[in-house]
C-alpha cells in the first residue's frame, strides 16, 4: 500500500540523503525502519506525508503517486508521532485529541466516544485524564497521548519516528507493548523508525536495514542476516 519505487534525495546542500531506494510496505504491516544516525531513516519518513519531495522516482499510496493527492487529505490520512512529545500545552488532554477530528468535521459526539476509546486503550482513565492539561502528565503518559492522538481521526497510516527514545526503559516498554496490542486491534499500517535492534525485532513485522541512504535487507525478524 505504501511503494517507494527507485526514490533518490539530495538537499540543497548536495548531502544524497536516500539513494535508489525501493521499498514496499503492505497495508496492516508494520515495518521498522532501522539504521545508524544519518542513514536517511526520517528523510524516508518525510517524504511519505510529503513534509519533502524526493529528487527523483516515485512513491505511491494505494496505487496512486502522493504528488496526485490532495496534499490536506494525505495528511489527514496519516498520523505522525514523533520523537519530542509535541502536544499542545495550552490544551486539554481532550482537546489534544480531538484536534484532527474536528479539522475533519467529525460530530463532537463521536470525537468524544472515539476519544473515551483510545484512553482507555492506553489504560487511562478517560475522566481523570481528559481535562489535565500536558504538563500534569508524566513524560511516558505524554508520549502514550502523542501516540492516540496520530490514531484519533483512523489515518490509514501511522509514522512515528523514534517515538519512545526519551522515555524511561519502563515506559518505553510499556508503550511497545501498547503499539502491539493496538496493531493487533486496529491493523494499521505503521512505518516505525528506531535505531534500537531490539525494538525493530520485537515491534516490527518486517524489517527495513538501511545504510548510507540505501537499503540493505528487509525481511521478517527471523529471516534478517545479520552483519555487525
Ligand atoms: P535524527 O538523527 O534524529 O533524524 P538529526 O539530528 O539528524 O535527527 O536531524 C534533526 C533535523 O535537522 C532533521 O529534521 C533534519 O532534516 C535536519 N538536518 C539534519 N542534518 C542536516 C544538515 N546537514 N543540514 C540541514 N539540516 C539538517
Ligand atoms: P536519520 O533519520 O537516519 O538519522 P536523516 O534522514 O535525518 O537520517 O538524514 C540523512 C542524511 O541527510 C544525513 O546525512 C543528514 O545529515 C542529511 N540531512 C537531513 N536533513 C537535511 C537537510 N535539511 N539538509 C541537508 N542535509 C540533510
Amino acid at each position: 500500500m505504501i511503494e517507494f519505487k527507485n526514490v533518490n534525495k539530495v538537499y540543497p546542500d548536495g548531502t544524497e540523503a536516500i539513494k535508489d531506494f525501493s521499498l514496499e510496505i503492505k497495508e496492516g504491516e508494520l515495518m521498522t525502519l532501522i539504521g545508524p544516525s544519518g542513514c536517511g531513516k526520517t528523510t524516508t519518513m518525510k517524504m511519505i506525508n510529503r513534509l519533502i519531495d524526493p529528487t527523483s522516482g516515485s512513491i505511491y499510496i494505494n496505487g496512486k503517486a502522493i504528488t496526485d493527492y490532495n496534499i490536506h487529505e494525505l495528511r489527514w490520512n496519516i498520523g505522525y508521532v514523533l520523537q519530542q512529545i509535541a502536544l499542545f500545552p495550552h490544551m486539554s488532554i481532550a482537546e489534544n485529541i480531538a484536534v484532527v477530528p474536528e479539522m475533519k468535521k467529525w460530530k463532537k459526539q463521536e470525537i468524544v466516544s472515539r476519544s473515551h476509546d483510545l484512553l482507555d486503550m492506553v489504560g487511562l482513565d478517560p475522566s481523570t485524564f481528559g481535562n489535565r492539561m500536558p504538563g500534569e502528565l508524566s513524560g511516558g503518559q505524554q508520549q502514550r497521548i502523542g501516540v492516540i492522538r496520530a490514531l484519533a481521526a483512523d489515518p490509514d497510516i501511522i509514522l512515528m519516528d523514534e517515538p519512545f527514545s526519551a522515555l524511561d526503559p519502563i515506559s518505553r516498554e510499556q508503550l511497545q507493548n501498547d503499539i502491539q496490542q493496538l496493531q493487533k486491534e486496529i491493523k494499521k499500517t505503521i512505518v516505525f523508525v528506531t535505531h534500537d535492534m531490539d525494538e525493530a525485532l520485537k515491534l516490527g513485522d518486517r524489517i527495513c536495514l538501511m545504510k548510507d541512504g540505501s537499503m540493505v535487507q528487509v525481511d521478517q525478524a527471523e529471516q534478517l542476516i545479520m552483519n555487525p
